[in-house]
């Protein structure tokens, strides 16, 4: 069994999986993944000139002498809405009430604020404040020109840019879609929450937490239940797992004790696997598997290092089948306020507490760093790496690699 750093695990994983592949979707289900094909327009966004403001469309040059001291008086020739094509002419001392969003008249170049405006006898306005041609126009194609890149493959569609996407009027997008993650947890003390316990067993944690990471890591989990310690349940449970999704993720049954069955069970089912002891804490013992482009992570049962072990090692690689480049947590720069200390020799991810002080970060170092102790991840905004045999000394500043 090889030893393997953090880095090195990741890069091997990383350089088997490649993004989805693409397929075209309905713009409504496509928050939150990754265009695969550039965006263009066919159309001017707005399609035509037209009005930034309720008021009047003019030809700017009648009302070029128009003050408080000096209104102008306009014929008021027709009345144009957002959405209605105008088909008037202004023609000179006339005027079209107009209001935002609708098409500027042919004849007019500018548009007087009906705020410049007062009420004149039947029929007519009067002007008391000058325009520029083109005042309070909004240009055809002055957000977007009709031929032109809205969204570049690779963008990460976020609620602004699916909006971008509608208003120009693409109904479909082609992008790469979400994983599908299988997470099958193993073990026969394990029982769902909302059972009685009885001896020697405990409640399902992992499944819970490990989908949600999941969901929030932008892919959709699939709940592929409790598998028990053998090789029929487990081979039945894992091989479903491979047939409906991209990634399945086992939990438990990977360590060098006697039931460890995944692997010979991955065997079994033609998964090609490298099992590794990869140098970080929690978490060591950790199986990747490819079967043509499934792919499998074996991760510990302990709650703890089940979550690190997939937000280090598995997350990236999910973010990678959803097209992202951005593989690594989000970080923040922090302040660490007591001493992280490892003496051991693995990478160790310790769950630290953010707090804000004086507008400065600062991180804690929570008191019971145990693989088990979910409550440590629970009660944790943040992992901070310390390196083998050293010390994040207080006062230092630390990068933390955020999990809220
Ligand atoms: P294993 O990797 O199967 O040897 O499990 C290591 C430890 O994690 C054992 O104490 C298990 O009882 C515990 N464990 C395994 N699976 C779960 C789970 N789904 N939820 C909570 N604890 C678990
Ligand atoms: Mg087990």
């Amino acid at each position: 069994m090889t030893m393997l750093s953090v880095a090195e695990a990741k890069a091997q994983i990383l350089e088997r999986i490649r993004p989805l592949p693409p397929k075209p979707a309905p713009l409504a289900e496509a928050l939150e993944c990754v265009l695969a094909t550039d965006l263009s327009s066919t159309i001017d966004v707005p399609g035509w000139d037209n009005s930034a403001v309720d008021g009047y469309a003019v030809r700017a040059v009648d009302v070029s002498s128009a003050d408080d001291n000096n209104s102008i008086h306009l014929r008021v020739i027709s009345e144009i809405a957002a959405g209605e094509a105008p088909s008037v002419r202004v023609e000179p001392l006339t005027c079209a009430r107009i209001f935002t969003g609708a098409p500027i008249p042919n004849g007019a170049d500018a548009v007087v604020m009906q705020e410049d405006t007062r009420p004149h006898h039947e029929g007519y306005i009067a002007v008391v404040e000058s325009v520029e041609p083109g005042e309070n126009v909004r240009r055809r194609g002055d957000d977007v020109a009709a031929g032109s890149l809205v969204l570049r493959a690779g963008t990460l569609l976020g609620p602004a840019q699916i909006g971008m996407a509608a208003a120009v009027g693409a109904a479909q997008v082609n992008i790469h879609p979400r994983p599908r993650v299988g997470v099958l947890v193993t073990g026969a003390e394990v029982v769902e929450p909302g059972k009685l316990l009885r001896g020697g067993q405990i409640y399902d944690s992992n499944s819970y937490a490990l989908c949600g990471w999941v969901t929030r890591a932008g892919c959709e989990p699939l709940d592929l239940g409790i598998a028990d310690d053998t090789r029929e349940d487990l081979h039945e449970k894992i091989d479903y797992g491979l047939s409906e999704c991209d990634v399945v993720v086992t939990v438990g049954g990977v360590s060098v004790g006697e039931h460890d069955l995944v692997k010979d069970v991955l065997a079994q089912l033609g998964c090609e696997q490298r099992f590794w002891k990869v140098a970080m804490r929690p978490g060591k013992p950790f199986v990747f598997g490819m079967r043509g482009e499934k792919c499998v992570f074996g991760l510990p049962g302990n709650p703890v290092s089940a979550t690190v072990t997939l937000l280090v090692l598995a997350r990236p690689a999910l973010l990678k089948l959803r097209g992202l480049a951005t593989l690594d947590l989000p970080s923040l720069q922090a302040e660490a306020v007591e001493d992280f200390v490892n003496q051991g020799d693995r990478l160790h991810f310790m769950r630290g507490r953010l707090e804000q002080r004086d507008g400065k970060w600062q991180v804690h170092r929570l008191p019971n760093q145990g693989s088990h102790v979910i409550s440590s991840i629970a009660n944790a905004d943040c992992l901070v790496e310390v390196p083998e045999g050293s010390t994040i000394a207080r006062g230092t500043v630390v990068r933390t690699l955020l999990l809220r």
